[in-house]
């Protein structure tokens, strides 16, 4: 029987068969940052060579316009590449065909946020999904709150590390344990839920 390696199960991940795939991710990644265009990309893998960060990332830019074009949805929100995105558009500027990527890798967090997907163990999503969800429900954020929970679901011992640290920070009034939310909460659950209508 033949063994199955290391490389072949790397292999496996990328093979998938056209029924696991979702036709619909381009068209709504599309819809959210310039879709027709994102059609047009040639893979001449210039946003790649451009971006500073592509070394550090599961999947260049290139390949990440490739993979939403095929519809690797579950790939492409749970890579790190689109929460390592520093926003600096130098791919955006450089593309031959005016692809907005950054725009798409924007597109694509809000849809990573929205569908609960990031990588394992990784803390940036969970800080930005938190952050969200405690300003949509307070109108503003908590710093302890946030980052106990932030610790909490990545490397509670970061907690233990940095406790002497945000003991000083509390005593001098620089971290609060209570919530201090706006006054007019209900005001902006409505004009949120505008937004949403609007979007949709
Ligand atoms: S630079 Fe533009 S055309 Fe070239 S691979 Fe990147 S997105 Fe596609
Ligand atoms: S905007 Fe993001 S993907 Fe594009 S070059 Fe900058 S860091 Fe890389």
């Amino acid at each position: 029987m033949t063994k199955i390696t290391a490389s072949d199960k790397k292999v496996r991940r990328y093979i998938k068969y056209e029924s696991e795939l979702d036709q619909t991710f381009i068209d709504k990644i599309g819809d959210a940052a310039y879709g027709e265009q994102l059609l047009s990309c040639i893979q001449c893998g210039t946003c790649s060579a451009t971006c500073p960060i592509s070394h550090y990332m599961d999947y260049t830019p290139r390949r990440i316009i490739a993979m939403v074009r095929a519809g690797f949805k579950e790939e492409v929100l749970n890579s790190n590449t689109i929460w390592l995105c520093a926003s600096c558009y130098g791919c955006t500027v450089d593309c031959p065909r005016e692809i907005k990527i950054t725009d798409v890798m924007y597109a694509l967090k809000r849809e990573a946020i929205l569908e609960g997907s990031n990588p394992r163990g990784f803390p940036i999503p969970i800080l930005a999904n938190k952050f969200f969800r405690q300003v949509r429900r307070h109108g503003r954020q908590n710093e302890t709150r946030l980052l106990l929970t932030v610790y909490l679901l990545t490397n509670p011992l970061n907690l233990l590390k940095n406790a002497r640290m945000a003991m000083r920070l509390y005593f001098k009034g620089r971290l609060s344990l209570f919530e201090n939310g706006i006054k007019q909460k209900k005001s902006l659950r409505k004009l949120l839920k505008t937004l949403d209508r609007n979007q949709n």
